[in-house]
């Protein structure tokens, strides 16, 4: 009679274990944010992201007003909403919309040249053409 009684404490006491054991483990995995995908760290640079709020903080927006993907202009107050914007290598690029994430992402270099020569000749000269309407 004596030995089972303390085999049913003996039952409890694991099963209290093992609960306790379980809610540690989601505890902790609902504490750590699922941070980066795994296929992450076959790629030596970090890939073209939608910029954070974070991002946007915190890295310089290099400022293109058009979208290198679609050449259309970033407008803010666009049915579209005010564009996407990305976070690379430390910078922030803008584009239109969501819908040219992809291909921003599939060769940033690429679209970064086109802002790049957005940028180097929207200096000056910008109300030229406006008078001339
Ligand atoms: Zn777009």
């Amino acid at each position: 009679m004596k030995k089972e009684l303390l085999y049913v404490s003996l039952g409890l006491c694991v099963s209290l274990a093992a609960l306790n054991a379980i809610a540690d483990e989601s505890s902790a995995s609902g504490s750590i944010k699922q941070t980066a995908p795994a296929q992450a760290d076959a790629v030596a640079d970090v890939p073209a992201q939608v910029a954070t709020d974070e991002d946007l903080q915190n890295l310089p927006n290099v400022g293109n007003k058009f979208c290198p993907v679609s050449g259309e202009e970033i407008k803010a107050d666009s049915a579209m909403g005010e564009g996407v914007h990305m976070a690379y290598q430390g910078k922030i690029y803008n584009l239109c919309c969501p819908m040219c994430v992809k291909d921003f992402k599939k060769d940033p270099q690429k679209y970064i040249a086109i802002i790049n020569e957005e940028l180097a000749k929207d200096a000056p000269a910008a109300d030229a053409q406006e008078t001339t309407k």
